[in-house]
C-alpha cells in the first residue's frame, strides 16, 4: 500500500500480533529470543541473518512503535528510548565527540539545558546558546568544530518559533546536523524532517502517549544516522521497554484526533483570556497577536495545546489563580488528556537566575496551561479572574 494518509498510517503501520486470531497489537514481554539452532544463533550474532537476539537491541513491540512513528515523521529509521531525556543524551553521545561544539537554543526544556551544562560539558564538548528565532545568532555561533544545532520549535512556554527551512540552509552550508525536539507538537502537527531537519527527537511521554501513563522517547532520521544511535543504545542500555512501547504504540492510533481537540480547546481559552482585563498578555501561537503566528502557519498544521499568560499582580496573583482552580491539575507535566497548570518561574524555570529568567521572558506573573480534552467551557470557568 502506497501514499497512505496520516490517520491510516497512525492506525495500520507497524501492525504485529502473536497469532492470526489476535486483532490488537501484542506485547512481547521477553528479555531474550531463542534460536532454532546453534547455527542460527551464530548467524544472528554475526549479523548474517536479521532477527531478534536480546531486548536491549530489538523487540517486536518496540519495533512496531519505531516503524509507525518513522512513517508518521517521514523518517527512514527510528530508535526508541526509555524517555525523552534518554533520546537527547543518546543522540549527543552517539554523534558528538570530545573537542566538538554544539549550538543550542536557550529556549529549551529546562532539563535539556541542565543535561548540556552539567553532563555533556564534562566530556569536553563546548556549548553555545542562541535565541531560537534569530537566524543570524545561529550562523554567527558556528565554529570549525560545530557538530549539532539543537532546538525545540515552538518553544515552551512562550511559543517562539524558528524558520526551519532557513535554519537548515545554514546548518547544511556548515556541515552541521540540525536536531529538532518535536515533543510539543508531535508529527500530527509538524514534521521537521520535511523542512530540512536531519534528526527529530521525541519525548513520547507527552502527546504521543497523551494520557500521562509512562515515559518513552525516540530518535528519528536517516538509516545511517539511526544505526549509529542504535549502536549506542544497544551498548549502553537506555532502550524502551516492550510494555511502554505498547502504550505509546496505542497512543499513536489516536494522536491526530487528540491533537485536533487540544488545538481547538487551546484556541478557545486563549481567545477568552485575551479579552480579560486582569490578563496582561497571552502567548499562544494560534492568536494573531503572537509575533510568530504567520511563520508558524507556514511550518505547522496546528498551534498545539500550550497556552501561557501573564496575570496582573505578579507572583501573588498567579499563585492565587492557580490555587483557585478545581479542575486543572497543578503539575509541570504537559501533553495529557488532563489539563495542567504551572507557574514556570518557581517550577520548570526555577533553577534559572533572575537575569536568565528575564532573558527568557519568564515573568513572575506568567502561568502556563497545558490544555487537555475536558469540556472547554468547564476549563474557562475554572480560571477565576
Ligand atoms: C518532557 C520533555 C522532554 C523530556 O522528556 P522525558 O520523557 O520526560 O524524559 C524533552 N523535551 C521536551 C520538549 C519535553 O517537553
Amino acid at each position: 500500500m502506497k501514499d497512505l494518509k496520516f490517520d491510516t498510517i497512525a492506525i495500520r503501520e507497524g501492525y504485529r500480533t502473536t497469532n492470526e486470531q489476535e486483532h490488537s497489537e501484542a506485547i512481547f514481554l521477553t528479555s531474550s529470543f531463542k534460536f532454532d539452532s546453534a547455527e542460527q544463533a551464530a548467524a544472528r550474532f554475526a549479523k548474517e541473518e536479521p532477527g531478534n537476539i536480546y531486548a536491549r537491541f530489538t523487540n517486536p513491540t518496540v519495533d512496531a512503535f519505531e516503524k509507525k512513528l518513522a512513517a508518521l515523521e517521514g523518517a527512514q529509521a527510528c530508535v526508541a528510548t526509555a524517555s525523552g531525556m534518554a533520546a537527547i543524551f543518546t543522540t549527543i553521545m552517539a554523534l558528538v565527540k570530545s573537542g566538538d561544539h554544539i549550538v543550542a537554543s536557550r529556549n529549551m526544556f529546562g532539563t535539556s539545558i541542565v543535561l548540556l551544562n552539567t553532563i555533556v560539558s564534562k566530556f569536553d564538548i563546548a556549548i553555545s546558546y542562541v535565541d531560537l528565532s534569530d537566524l543570524s545568532q545561529w550562523e554567527n555561533a558556528v565554529q570549525d568544530n560545530t557538530k549539532l544545532f539543537l532546538l525545540e520549535t515552538p518553544s515552551n512556554p512562550l511559543g517562539e518559533v524558528v524558520n526551519m527551512v532557513a535554519l537548515s540552509k545554514i546548518s547544511q552550508a556548515n556541515d552541521v546536523l540540525l536536531v529538532v525536539d518535536n515533543a510539543i507538537l508531535s508529527p500530527a502537527l509538524q514534521t521537521p524532517l520535511k523542512l530540512g531537519a536531519d534528526i527529530v527527537i521525541h519525548s513520547a511521554t507527552k502527546y504521543i502517549d497523551g494520557q500521562g501513563r509512562c515515559l518513552a522517547g525516540a530518535v528519528l532520521g536517516s538509516k545511517e544516522t539511526i544505526e549509529q544511535v542504535a549502536a549506542f543504545t544497544r551498548t549502553t542500555g537506555p532502550s524502551l521497554s516492550a510494555f511502554n512501547a505498547w502504550i505509546v504504540l496505542k497512543g499513536l492510533d489516536t494522536l491526530s484526533l487528540r491533537m485536533k481537540a487540544h488545538c481547538k480547546n487551546a484556541l478557545k481559552i486563549a481567545t477568552w483570556l485575551e479579552n480579560q482585563p486582569q490578563i496582561e498578555k497571552v502567548h499562544y501561537l494560534g492568536l494573531k497577536s503572537h509575533p510568530h503566528h504567520s511563520l508558524a502557519k507556514t511550518q505547522q498544521s496546528g498551534f498545539g495545546g500550550i497556552v501561557s499568560f501573564e496575570v496582573k499582580g505578579g507572583k501573588t496573583a498567579a499563585f492565587k489563580l492557580i490555587n483557585a482552580t478545581e479542575i486543572f491539575s497543578i503539575t509541570a507535566n504537559l501533553g495529557d488528556t488532563k489539563s495542567t497548570i504551572t507557574h514556570p518561574a518557581s517550577t520548570t524555570h526555577g533553577r534559572l537566575s533572575d537575569e536568565e529568567k528575564a532573558d527568557a521572558n519568564i515573568t513572575d506573573g506568567l502561568v502556563r496551561l497545558s490544555i487537555g480534552l475536558e469540556d472547554i467551557d468547564d476549563l474557562i470557568a475554572d480560571i477565576k479572574i
